[in-house]
């Protein structure tokens, strides 16, 4: 997709502080972040939602989400994260190109959860 913002970092035409990737999916700093660490992992090719993906990407991104969970745990010592997708407009989807956020967490650390919107 050629005005995709995703698109563009996958493509190295925007810059990105990059957390992890492999073959199908790479992992990246928000640039606006909730929370130190707080990371979007995105699939390599262009699907606007979780409902769009195919059944290759659609089974390999668990994967990816666990791969990239470890790096963030040994990068923060992080003792768990959150996981969020907002998919669709009405659920404050903003970049049509489907993403997950990761948010490191320690025990006491005052974040009640997060939800982007
Ligand atoms: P969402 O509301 O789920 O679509 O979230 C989109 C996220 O993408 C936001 O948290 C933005 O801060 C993030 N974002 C937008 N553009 C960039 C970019 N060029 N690099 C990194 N993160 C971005």
């Amino acid at each position: 997709m050629e005005d995709c913002v995703f698109c563009k970092i996958i493509k190295g035409e925007i810059p990105c502080e990059k957390v992890w990737e492999n073959e199908n999916f790479i992992a990246f700093l928000d640039a606006n972040p909730v929370g130190e660490g707080h990371t979007l992992v995105i699939p390599k090719q262009h699907f606007e939602t979780l409902l769009s993906l195919d059944e290759k990407f659609s089974s390999g991104y668990i994967q990816a989400l666990q791969e990239v969970g470890k790096v963030l745990r040994d990068k923060y010592n992080s003792e768990g994260f959150n996981v969020i997708l907002n998919n669709g407009k009405a659920a404050g989807q903003i970049v049509e190109h489907v993403h997950f956020h990761l948010l490191p967490r320690k025990k006491g650390d005052n974040k009640r959860g997060f939800f982007i919107a």
